[in-house]
């Protein structure tokens, strides 16, 4: 209806386009920005995309270079079940490496800052694991600097541990390997580097770029040698951010504390937050009461890569939400308003994400570039003979890239990574597993299931070239 209104066109012809586009829709409907721009293109218009932000009158103001002060890196765990992610934490969290601090940290806030005895700092996301980590991502969040795959030196490079590494690798994040239970007598820390090899992960003790440290999270042997990795790692990324504004972050977690109301986890990313502001998260907003450190210590204000649990806000927002601090409350509420009908809208919105029928269009249009693909066999020769067709179909107006592969059913966790990178899902004798489909469903996610590999290697061809009928 809007979109009519602008162009001045009956509303009537619009949906007759989008119908001729295969898309159903209805004059309140949203459309995505690609059906947009082949709608207006229809009726002789161009369409100009502005971001979200500019709508929202948030002013977007690029730091000065002589603005951005160092920070400290923001770490995420990752491994396979079992192998001492939460060990790790844990230790980190209990351990006596933290200078000048009292005590250990006893409340979980879903986030930690640590001090090292140098005085620098590392700030932990204390929900271990790929899936929290794409779960955000998926959700526009990226707040990982560095992730820590955690492998037990007494086991093998399992599936999940591949999983994170793919994850890791997807969202551009620098992995640091942290071989673990060397204390036990079973442990081979050797093995797990070979293994490493193998995948093309050249630690660095084989002449590789990638750190690793052998670790005991139980006793704590070389943890404090791995943060110094770390330390090293971050540097290298050369982090920063500007202190000295009003502070920009990400929701990390949130609930309803009985006598205390809404409590939230929020990492402040940029700027500077402090008690007295008034912010908005999501839907979410409100005046900052109180802040506390993950001791449960008062602090008024929080830089850069620090996490702090707020009191304030009038809900729940979700993890992965932005925040921003606003200075006018009214402007505040008005977009909080605006992000709620939004989000009512979406939920009748039409595709979000890539599928292999569209590819072929979006191809033409000339914007899409890579085609990622996830990919999930019942044996390793399918998934390997798979996983080399479907390179070699990249041609030069489009790379296939082979984000994640893996032997076993496709999990939520597969089509969670299909959503923050954009995936299309390929199946070779394996269905989606658990609540793998309702998720996929619900994202948006194209998942399709082959059992002969010809069928697959063609159909992607065909989808590349713009040829693929229409699913039956
Ligand atoms: P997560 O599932 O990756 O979070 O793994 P946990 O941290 O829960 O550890 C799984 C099991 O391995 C627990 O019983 C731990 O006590 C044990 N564990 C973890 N790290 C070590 C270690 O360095 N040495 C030994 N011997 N056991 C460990």
């Amino acid at each position: 209806g809007e979109v009519a209104t602008m162009m001045d066109v009956p509303i009537t012809k619009v949906i007759g386009t989008c119908m001729t586009l295969g898309i159903m829709v209805t004059q309140n409907q949203r459309l995505d920005a690609e059906t947009l721009t082949i709608v207006a293109d229809e009726f002789g218009y161009e369409v100009e995309f502005i971001s979200a932000e500019i709508e929202e009158n948030l002013e977007v103001v690029e730091d000065k270079p002589e603005d951005l002060k160092p920070r400290s890196p923001i770490v995420t765990v990752m491994g396979h079940v079992d192998h001492g992610k939460t060990s790790l934490l844990d230790y980190i969290r209990e351990a006596n490496v933290i200078a000048g601090e009292s005590g250990g940290i006893t409340q979980h806030i879903g986030a930690y800052g640590v001090t090292l005895e140098g005085g620098q700092k590392i700030a932990f996301l204390d929900t271990p694991g790929h899936e929290a980590f794409t779960a955000m991502r998926a959700r526009g969040a990226q707040i990982t600097d560095i992730a820590i795959i955690v492998i037990a030196a007494d086991d093998d490079i399992m599936p999940q541990t591949k999983e994170a590494i793919s994850h890791a690798q997807a969202a551009g994040v620098p992995m640091i390997f942290a071989i673990n239970k060397i204390d036990r007598e079973a442990a081979n820390p050797e093995k797990i580097k070979e293994k490493l090899a193998g995948m093309n992960l050249l630690v660095e003790d084989w002449g590789g770029k990638y750190q690793s440290h052998d670790i005991s999270a139980k006793k704590g042997t070389g943890v404090k040698e791995l943060l110094e990795k770390v330390l090293l790692e971050a540097e290298v990324l050369e982090l920063t951010a500007n202190p000295d504004k009003p502070a920009v972050g990400t929701v990390v977690e949130a609930q309803l504390d009985k006598g205390r109301g809404y409590v939230s986890t929020i990492l402040v990313q940029a700027g500077t937050l402090r008690v007295g502001d008034y912010i908005l998260a999501g839907k979410n907003h409100g005046k900052v009461k109180a802040m506390h450190d993950e001791r449960g210590n008062i602090i008024t204000e929080a830089g850069p890569s620090t996490p702090v649990s707020i009191l304030g806000l009038d809900g729940a927002p979700t993890a992965g939400d932005k925040f921003n601090v606003y200075e006018d409350e009214r402007e505040a509420k008005q977009i909080a308003a605006k992000r709620t009908q939004l989000q009512r809208e979406q939920s009748v919105r039409t595709q979000k994400h890539i599928t292999l029928a569209e590819i072929g269009r979006r191809i033409a249009l000339g914007q899409f570039k890579e085609l990622n693909i996830i990919l999930k066999g019942d044996v390793d020769g399918s998934v390997e003979a798979l996983s080399d067709s479907f390179s070699k179909l990249s041609t030069e107006e489009i790379q296939v890239n082979i984000i994640h592969k893996g032997v076993g059913a496709i999990t939520e966790s597969d089509v969670l990574l299909a959503s923050a990178s954009d995936a299309i899902i390929i199946g070779f004798n394996v269905r989606p597993q658990g609540n793998a489909k309702q998720l996929a469903e619900k994202e948006e996610i194209d998942i399709r299931n082959y059992s002969i590999i010809y069928d697959a290697i063609d159909d992607l061809r065909d989808a590349m070239e713009g040829m693929l009928s229409p699913e039956l």
